[in-house]
């Protein structure tokens, strides 16, 4: 069986949002930086005061590894598979699993997409058009 997130307080806006197709973060109310992971105050100006605001799901590939062992016995008809760090165009880096057949590379343009596994939804990028 595939493992599932654990929302807690601070995270749960963030599996909700991917829930809708949409990819949310924090954004500092003193310094207007947004931030992932969710936390409760802010890194940059130590401020506890934020909104939530979507993002465009945008960004660029900073890394990726491509897995060909799996883990977890759950993803092993799966690899290989390629985990990309995005560095999103609203400044904060995630992960997420690219999809589709292109391969990556430093720099190459992504765009968020949404996995529904049922209970939860995961973030994944594929290449933009
Ligand atoms: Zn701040």
């Amino acid at each position: 069986m595939r493992p599932a997130p654990i929302p807690d307080a601070d995270s749960a806006f963030f599996w909700e949002g991917l829930r809708g197709g949409r990819l949310l973060l924090q954004r500092c109310s003193a310094c207007a930086r947004h931030r992932f992971p969710p936390m409760p105050s802010c890194p940059y100006c130590a401020s506890r005061s934020s909104g939530i605001v979507q993002a465009a799901g945008r960004g660029s590939i900073y890394s990726w590894v491509v897995v060909h062992r799996a883990f977890d016995p759950a993803f092993a008809g799966e690899v290989p598979y390629t985990i990309l760090t995005v560095a999103l165009d609203e400044g904060p880096k995630m992960l997420g699993r690219m999809t589709g057949s292109a391969h990556a590379a430093f720099g190459g343009r992504v765009k968020a997409s949404y996995a529904d596994h049922g209970a939860w939804t995961e973030l994944r990028f594929s290449g933009e058009a």
